[in-house]
Order: C-alpha cells, then sequence, then structure tokens
C-alpha cells in the first residue's frame, strides 16, 4: 500500500511538473510574440522620421535654387524629426533601464502638493494658450511622502500633458488629491476627447496610441504612459485610467505615504 502511496504521489509531481512547464513555455511563447511586435513597432517608429528626414535631405542636396524660405522650411523638419528620434530614443533606453531592473529611485521625502503645483505651474503657459483652466483641490491631511521626487513629478507632468494635448481648447482639467489609510491618491480630470472602451486595456502598452497622426502632432511618441506606469509600479503604487468618449477622462495615481519597501527600491 504504502508504495502504491508513493508511486501515486510520484505521479502527481510528475503531472505538476509537466502542466507548470507547459505553462512556462506558453509564456515564453506570449514574451517572444511580445518582444517581436515590440521591435517592429521601434523599427517603425524610427523609420517614419528617418524617411521624412531622408527625403528632405535629398530635395536639399539635389537642388540648387531652392528658395531660401522653403530650404529653411525643410530644415527645420529635419531638425524637428531629429528631435522626435531623439525623444524616442531616449524614452525606449529609459524604459529598457526599468525593465532590466537597473533604475535606482532616489527616494527622499518631500511634500508632494508642492509637486502637484509646480507641475501645474509647468504646463500653465500651455494650457492657457488652449483656454483651459487648471483647478487644483487637495485634501487637508494631504500628506508629505517618501519617493523619486523627480520621476513622481516627470509622471505627473506626463498625465497633465495627455490632458492638455487631448482637450479641445477650453477645457478644464481638474487636479484633486487625498489620502486614504497608508496611501495618497492624486486625480487628473480632463473634459477632453476621452479614449473608447475598447483601447482602454492598451493604453498603458509601450506605442500603443488611439490616434496615432494626433499623437504624432503634438509630439507624443506612444511611450509616456508606459514609462508613467513603470515608475508609479516601482513605487508600489497603482495608476488607473477611466474614460468616456466625448466627456473626458480621469487618470488616478495611487502610491504609499512610505514609498517603495526595498525591493521595489
Ligand atoms: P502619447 O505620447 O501618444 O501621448 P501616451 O503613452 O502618453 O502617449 O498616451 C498613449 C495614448 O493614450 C495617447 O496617444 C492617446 O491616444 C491616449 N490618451 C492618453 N491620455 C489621454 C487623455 N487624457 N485623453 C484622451 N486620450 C488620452
Amino acid at each position: 500500500v504504502e508504495s502504491d502511496d508513493e508511486i501515486g504521489i510520484l505521479a502527481d509531481t510528475f503531472n505538476n511538473m509537466a502542466s507548470q512547464l507547459q505553462m512556462t513555455l506558453e509564456e515564453i511563447k506570449k514574451s517572444e510574440a511580445l518582444r517581436r511586435e515590440f521591435v517592429a513597432n521601434v523599427s517603425h517608429e524610427l523609420r517614419t522620421p528617418l524617411t521624412s528626414i531622408r527625403s528632405y535631405a535629398e530635395t536639399l542636396t539635389e537642388n540648387n535654387d531652392i528658395p531660401k524660405q522653403m530650404e529653411d522650411d525643410f530644415l527645420h523638419v529635419i531638425l524637428g524629426e531629429s528631435e522626435r528620434m531623439t525623444k524616442i530614443v531616449q524614452d525606449l533606453l529609459e524604459l529598457s533601464r526599468f525593465d532590466a531592473g537597473n533604475t535606482k529611485l532616489a527616494i527622499e521625502q518631500f511634500s508632494l502638493e508642492t509637486s502637484v503645483h509646480d507641475v501645474s505651474q509647468a504646463i500653465a503657459l500651455e494650457a492657457q494658450k488652449h483656454g483651459h483652466r487648471i483647478g487644483i483641490s487637495l485634501e487637508k491631511d494631504f500628506p508629505e511622502i517618501f519617493g523619486d521626487r523627480a520621476r513622481i513629478e516627470q509622471v505627473l507632468l506626463n498625465i497633465l500633458s495627455n490632458a492638455v494635448k487631448y482637450t479641445p481648447d477650453g477645457g478644464a482639467i481638474d487636479i484633486t488629491g487625498g489620502r486614504t489609510g497608508g496611501r495618497v491618491w492624486v486625480k487628473i480630470k480632463d473634459t477632453g476627447i476621452g479614449i473608447p472602451e475598447e483601447d482602454l486595456s492598451r493604453i498603458f502598452d509601450r506605442f500603443y496610441r488611439v490616434d496615432k497622426a494626433r499623437s504624432r502632432e503634438s509630439g507624443g511618441t506612444g511611450l509616456g504612459l508606459s514609462i508613467a506606469r513603470e515608475i508609479v509600479l516601482r513605487h508600489g503604487g497603482d495608476i488607473l485610467i477611466e474614460s468616456a468618449v466625448g466627456h473626458g477622462t480621469t487618470v488616478t495615481v495611487v502610491l504609499p505615504v512610505e514609498g517603495p519597501n526595498r525591493e521595489q527600491a
């Protein structure tokens, strides 16, 4: 009887191992597919500005009688597209450092309230240009937190500049914040174009954009929210998005007051 038991246990163990192996294989296949898609995206995103740089540069070298104004315009495009490529490469490098776990957070205690005000100050001119009103309302017990101040501000700026970019002129952007137990939350709500339900789950994916042309026009790379998400997760926090097409979008960032635990930092 005892040996029957042992065989039974052995068989169970073997079955468990086999199904675990199967799962691991599926995960590898999935991540391999994602990696391929990512490389294809990177190539495409870099090729687009490169093609345009090349064709403008060719036109300039092949024609000696281009009017000065046109020449300036072409050079302007070349410069703009190179800047775009630089931005994409910088964002990719930052993401790959996160993937490799090579990003050290510089944790300090700081006033998130000051950060919220600084960031909204930084975007105020751009918002004004579009006739947007930015309101800030933080609860009284809004605490100081532990975190990487520069990176948290980068997250807030990214969300806020999306709110500005994807809201038709004359919109309202409301920043609210408060504390729930050991966590602080900041909500950035806009009255913009919104995000279709079917795109919401992919919005944090690298290079994912609802409207590529619109994002490109406003200097977007489609990497902003992916980076924001990495930063927030590394802090042991969470980032959530709700949206209704034609009504607006609300992005909520939740962070632990005490900062990331050791493993995360
Ligand atoms: P991008 O550089 O294109 O802005 P992000 O990663 O910051 O890239 O955002 C990804 C996409 O999510 C955007 O291209 C846009 O389609 C959508 N999006 C982000 N924020 C908003 C918002 N506040 N309102 C509407 N759409 C948004």
